[in-house]
């Protein structure tokens, strides 16, 4: 089976069909696993953790996950009750799930093209990935616009995946030599016309130094100033971000945009699969716009093929 996309949904997905005994290749387009629970390296070693900034277990199978990742380090307490970071970086949890999984990273799939009753994977000049394998059955766990690409390419369609909608965001990587600007670790605002929804203190997460902030500009600014430069945009926000707590002497400021941040209309079902194609769609998409509900969606995909007897 492939897996189109590392991030938590493929991950949850791939260790569940690894822990049944199915073989599992997943393949990412990014340096890494996590997705949108990432990590950014900036100079002299500073990390922001620039996406994902906490998540909640409210569903016992995720509760159960997250306590063994606490048990061993793999996350830990921060950002408010119930909330978790994972630890070192927020990518940690998928990597936790992927270990000892076939993982090919820095792999863009770009074509799926059938063969007989199987796919095979292509990057989008047509280089073939895993050269010799072909797929009975093919997940895709990328954002729907991405996925929507991948089943256009192949002449498919999974009803429901056209409709999920994203919330952009820009984000503010920002390192400074000063006393923190605020008490707690995180400033929150839910003023839909406020430039900042989310301010943090990202160097009071369990194992990060350095004095950097990571700031979430709101989803009203972010989709107005989408297609502005980032270097514009980290000094509009190193501006905007100074009028609202103090700030010490900038050393590093750079700013990361996403496209597909966070859901604002999911499918309402925990995945999608069509049988018949091998083909299946997982996760924020499909349930909303949480780490736990993408693990969700990226479970019940696995066990729905598990229980289907699919091979
Ligand atoms: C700024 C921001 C803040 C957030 N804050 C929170 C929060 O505080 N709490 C919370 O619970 N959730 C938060 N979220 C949402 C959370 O990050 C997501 O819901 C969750 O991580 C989605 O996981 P996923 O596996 O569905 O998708 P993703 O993490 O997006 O994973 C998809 C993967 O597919 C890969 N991919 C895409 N196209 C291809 C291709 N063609 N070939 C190969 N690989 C491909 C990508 O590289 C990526 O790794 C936030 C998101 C953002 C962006």
């Amino acid at each position: 089976m492939a897996i189109i996309g590392a991030g938590i949904a493929g991950a949850a997905a791939a260790h569940r069909l690894h822990a049944a005994g199915r073989r599992v290749v997943v393949f990412d387009k990014s340096r890494g696993p996590g997705g949108r629970m990432a990590t950014r390296r900036g100079p002299d070693g500073l990390r922001f953790d620039h996406g994902a900034q906490f998540f909640t277990a409210r569903d016992p199978r995720f509760a159960a996950r997250v306590e063994d990742w606490t048990a061993r380090g793999v996350a830990a307490p921060w950002g408010g009750p119930h909330r978790h970071a994972g630890t070192p970086g927020m990518s940690a949890p998928a990597r936790d799930l992927l270990a000892g999984i076939d993982l090919r990273c820095g792999r863009a799939v770009g074509r799926l093209v059938r063969d007989g009753e199987a796919w095979r994977l292509q990057e989008a000049d047509g280089t073939a990935l895993a050269e010799g394998t072909a797929f009975s059955t093919v997940f895709l766990t990328c954002p729907s616009p991405q996925s929507l690409a991948l089943l256009a390419g192949a002449g498919r369609d999974l009803p429901g995946v056209g409709d999920v909608r994203y919330a952009p965001c820009w984000t503010l990587m920002l390192a400074h030599d000063g006393p923190p600007p605020f008490d707690g670790p995180v400033r929150e605002d839910r003023d839909p016309d406020a430039v900042f929804a989310w301010i943090a203190r990202d160097d009071t997460k369990p194992g990060r130094d350095g004095g950097t902030l990571v700031a979430h500009a709101a989803p009203a600014w972010s989709r107005a100033n989408l297609e502005e430069p980032a270097d514009r945009i980290a000094e509009r926000l190193v501006a905007a971000l100074k009028t609202l707590v103090p700030v010490g002497t900038v050393r590093h400021a750079a700013a990361h945009r996403w496209r597909y941040a966070q859901v604002e209309r999911a499918v309402g079902a925990d995945c999608l699969f069509a049988p018949e194609t091998g083909l299946g769609f997982a996760g924020d998409g499909c349930l909303g716009p949480r780490v736990e509900l993408a693990y969700l969606s990226g479970l019940a995909l696995a066990e729905r093929v598990i229980d289907g007897g699919a091979p």
